[in-house]
């Protein structure tokens, strides 16, 4: 499968801001934040968008990606107010980077609906 910046980013070949990681699961700051808080949680494993997505195994990776923002929503101090996850998909989802990834947005009010 095509490899991306964020694979780079996984090998550490490129730097990036980390906020947290474990075996199957890394999270690092956009590089263009949106909000007061914005971290990327991504699956080490090469899956280009959520379309791809199937099967219990995807299932308990999505599952770890949310134990991921909720701890790093711990660590931010973004907990108690509340947050926004967003997966955009392909083109009308707005995706840019073709390796599946959850944008965890805080410490400001979001709007809705969003742009
Ligand atoms: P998408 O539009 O695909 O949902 O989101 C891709 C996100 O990746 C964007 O918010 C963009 O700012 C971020 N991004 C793209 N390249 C890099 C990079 O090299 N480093 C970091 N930290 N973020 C990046």
């Amino acid at each position: 499968m095509a490899e991306t910046i964020f694979s780079k980013i996984i090998r550490k070949e490129i730097p990036a801001k980390i906020a947290f990681e474990n075996e199957h699961v890394l999270a690092f700051h956009d590089i263009n934040p949106q909000a007061p808080v914005h971290v990327l949680i991504i699956p080490k494993i090469v899956i280009p968008t959520v379309s791809e997505l199937s099967g219990k195994e995807h299932a308990a990776l999505l599952g770890e990606m949310i134990d991921a923002a909720n701890t790093i929503a711990k660590e931010q101090g973004i907990d108690e107010k509340g947050f926004r996850l967003v997966m955009n998909c392909k083109a009308d989802g707005g995706q840019d980077v073709y390796h599946l990834h959850m944008h965890l947005l805080g410490g400001r009010k979001m709007t809705w609906p969003p742009g």
